[in-house]
């Protein structure tokens, strides 16, 4: 990531530039930004300017071992850490996992999007919807880490997202490295809620505020990195408190709809034409998706569909919201299938999720509730 990829917060990093071009590096630095912002992009700008070994004016190049390395997450002297709790994508106990457990699943959201929103990483980690700390372990692992000397770059780095959920404890054990900084050790926060860093970790730091995106900002970001189209961004500039990480979230949510409507589309064609071998293929390709959540949350897709189909069937096609194209689909649907294909569809997409949560063969879970489907019609 280069500093000129990255569009608005001029100051932040001409300041940022500063501190390299001038060796006055502050030790701990607290970047206060809003969920989807740039602070994450700047960070990753910073540290990779930072450890080039061949700088061009305001820029890093892209090409040495360092830049290669921190553009790909594989730099030794950097740590990333984040709050964790139990997943079940990582064994091990509360007590004793920290966020390098957790790295390859933070590695594989990351590298693609710097703008990534912070219930998309509890998702990525597995952890969503529990409470997930940075806790007393995770610190003394930090501790570990810094007695160890910077292996392949003069400083070793620190970036600890969302330092608010740090507790007291973990921040007692890290206070004395805030307090008398060894040399070249550095840490860098990203906080979305400023206030509810303890204060003896953010007394410590140097503030570094990052505004919020214009929307001119977010489309050019959206457009040249992402390959996202200006109309499809457009419509979504007025959603709260926007940001490159929520416009991004959105676009892909919609994307993802419209894959999903595409599946559901081709499932009731060919179980209505009584094809059974695109039944099979579906089932395959559906099998290929790249994750079981996405693959359950197209099970909840599916449900909601046809849970839309039995209202309309019952008369209270009012409730469903959908276009007027779809509208007519489901319409030309309710004629064609009974109601009790719609009771026992939502059954098997039921079980067919639980399936999916336990790791059963994918192939197996789709062939087996589309064959079911094809048959209750
Ligand atoms: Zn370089």
């Amino acid at each position: 990531m280069n500093f000129s990829q990255i569009y608005g917060n001029e100051d932040v990093k001409s300041a940022l530039i500063h501190m390299v071009k001038s060796g006055k590096v502050p030790h701990a630095m607290l970047f206060e930004d809003k969920d989807g912002g740039q602070a994450f992009a700047l960070i990753q700008a910073f540290v990779q300017y930072l450890n080039c070994e061949n700088r061009h004016g305001d820029e890093s190049c892209g090409k040495c071992a360092g830049c290669r390395h921190i553009e790909q997450f594989t730099h030794s002297d950097i740590s990333y850490i984040y709050p964790i709790t139990t997943s079940s994508k990582v064994s091990g106990k509360a007590s004793d996992i920290v966020s390098d457990d957790f790295y390859s699943h933070f590695k594989e959201l990351v590298i693609d999007n710097f703008y990534f929103l912070e219930n998309t990483l509890s998702t990525a980690l597995g952890i969503e919807k529990k409470v997930a700390i940075i806790s007393a372990n995770e610190s003394r692992n930090i501790i570990k880490k810094l007695t160890i000397a910077p292996l392949s770059s003069k400083y070793r780095i620190f970036v600890i997202l969302y330092p608010e959920k740090m507790n007291q404890s973990a921040a007692n054990i890290l206070l004395k490295e805030l307090e008398e900084p060894r040399e070249n050790i550095i840490f860098i926060m990203l906080s979305h809620s400023v206030d509810e860093i303890l204060p003896t970790i953010r007394s410590r730091c140097l503030d570094l505020f990052v505004r919020p995106n214009s929307n001119e900002e977010i489309c050019s970001t959206l457009v040249e990195q992402f390959s996202k189209k200006q109309e499809d961004i457009s419509g979504l500039l007025n959603i709260l408190n926007v940001s490159i990480g929520k416009v991004l979230d959105k676009l892909s949510e919609n994307e993802l709809e419209t894959l999903f409507y595409t599946y559901f589309s081709k499932i009731m064609s060919a179980i209505i034409s009584r094809n059974f071998l695109e039944i099979l293929n579906i089932a395959d390709n559906l099998s290929q998706m790249d994750s079981r959540e996405k693959q359950r949350s197209f099970c909840l897709y599916l449900s909601e569909r046809v849970r839309d189909i039995l209202l309309i069937n019952k008369g209270l096609g009012n409730l469903v919201s959908c276009s007027n194209e779809q509208q007519e689909y489901y319409n030309s649907l309710v004629l064609k299938i009974k109601e009790s294909f719609c009771s026992r569809t939502m059954l098997s997409l039921d079980r067919a999720s639980m399936l999916l949560e336990r790791n059963v063969n994918q192939r197996i879970v789709f062939c087996t509730l589309l064959s079911r489907m094809f048959y209750s019609i």
